[in-house]
């Protein structure tokens, strides 16, 4: 049985046959040199903001599509089974970083800025942690203080998606006191921004063509009006606010990686044989596949209520925790048994199971750890 998610729409299906097509034959040959270079090429962004792939769910006054959150899915969907070395990227430029900018932004920043995000020619980045604070968002010691006729802002930031593309990035700063309240999100843009500097592009186990970087503002200066949401010390709320598509964009990517490993393992266990006859007749290999199968389409089934709800802004923080720790548990640990069932096959570089298995660790700690979700979820019991 194939299974339709029920927010797919036959405009949708015309997208996404367009996309795939454009994703294995324009994309998908690079995908070896980005990670080799620890980057995706920017000729990939612009190729992706021309098929309409970045900012589908922005509306058309500002560079988008004009279209639902299901486009959004749809994009991270496809990305994930034909070129996932280009999922964490959009991902954040366009599901998360766009929709700041959009919720928050004035008239004049969306016009501004989003278009540019829309055509691939800005990156953009959102930069949280510090090489002292991660899950404590609470900590954060970068400073943008009024001087003049600018914000001037001091700290380091780590682990940034994104960040040696960026051309801009939504940087969380205190800006009062201490505490959730004395923080706010200020949009740098990196062009000419003496006090800005990019440090190491970081050395990583996965997800090798995604850059992470090191952020260093020593000085560096954004006139007031690129303060997001008009009133200092409005950061956090905005942050909260926006986690449940963050959350949510992750377990459909995690939905989509599981869905891939059982049809790349399925496909490999038929047609590899030892004593005698293909190994997916092993009692051990069939029932392995059934039981990922389960749990991929168990996992689809609740994603998919899910995206519902987001589109019809209901999706709460809870939920949206919920889809991501559990989605990329079983992530990993699909990919691991897939691997195993590969035999050492699954440990080379030339099979994708290699990969999607390294790739899969980071989905539990990124985007809040599974940790804190499980306490974002404990709290409301
Ligand atoms: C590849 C990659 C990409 C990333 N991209 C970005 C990005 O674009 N922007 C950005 O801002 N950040 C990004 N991050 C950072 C990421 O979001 C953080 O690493 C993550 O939130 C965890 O923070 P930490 O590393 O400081 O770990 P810590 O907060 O130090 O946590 C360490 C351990 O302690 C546990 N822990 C912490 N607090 C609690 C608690 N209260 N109860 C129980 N356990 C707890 C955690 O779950 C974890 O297991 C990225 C990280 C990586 C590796």
């Amino acid at each position: 049985m194939t299974y339709r998610s029920s927010w797919m729409t036959e405009e949708l299906d015309v997208f996404r046959d367009q996309f795939r097509r454009f994703l294995a034959r324009d994309l998908a040959p690079h995908a070896d040199k980005w990670r080799q270079q620890k980057l995706v090429d920017r000729s990939a962004w612009r190729a992706l903001g021309e098929m309409g792939a970045l900012l589908p769910s922005v509306p058309e006054a500002y560079g988008g599509l004009g279209a639902s959150f299901a486009y959004d899915a749809a994009v991270i969907e496809d990305l994930e089974s034909v070129v996932p070395e280009a999922t964490t990227g959009v991902s954040v430029h366009s599901g998360i970083v766009a929709h700041y900018i959009l919720n928050y932004g004035s008239e004049e920043q969306k016009l501004r800025w989003l278009p540019k995000m829309a055509s691939g020619e800005f990156v953009g980045a959102i930069a949280m942690t510090e090489p002292g604070t991660g899950s404590d968002l609470q900590g954060v010691r970068t400073t943008a203080k009024k001087q003049g006729n600018n914000y001037v802002i001091n700290g380091q930031k780590t682990f940034i998606t994104n960040g040696q593309a960026a051309d801009l990035i939504i940087v969380v700063a205190r800006t009062g006191g201490p505490g959730a309240k004395g923080l706010s999100l200020i949009v740098v843009e990196t062009a000419g921004n003496d006090g800005f500097r990019r440090g190491r592009n970081l050395d990583k186990i996965g997800l090798q063509a995604s850059d992470t970087s090191e952020l260093f503002f020593d000085n560096a200066v954004a006139p007031p009006e690129n303060l997001l949401g008009g009133e200092e010390g409005s950061g956090f709320a905005q942050l909260m606010q926006q986690l449940p598509q963050e959350r949510l964009l992750l377990a459909i990517g995690a939905v989509a990686s599981m869905e891939r490993a059982v049809r790349l393992t399925t496909d490999y266990t038929k047609e590899r044989k030892a004593f005698g006859q293909p190994i997916i007749e092993f009692q051990n290999t069939a029932f392995t596949l059934a039981e990922r199968k389960t749990e991929a389409t168990i996992a689809r089934v609740f994603v998919d209520w899910c995206i519902e709800r987001l589109i019809a802004r209901e999706l709460d923080t809870v939920t949206a925790s919920m889809a991501k720790w559990w989605c990329s548990q079983k992530q990993v640990e699909t990919a691991d048994e897939c691997l195993q069932l590969h035999g050492g096959y699954g440990y080379m570089q030339e099979y994708p199971i290699s990969r999607m298995f390294v790739d899969a660790r980071i989905q539990k700690i990124y985007g809040g750890t599974n940790e804190i979700m499980k306490l974002l979820i404990a709290r409301s019991l």
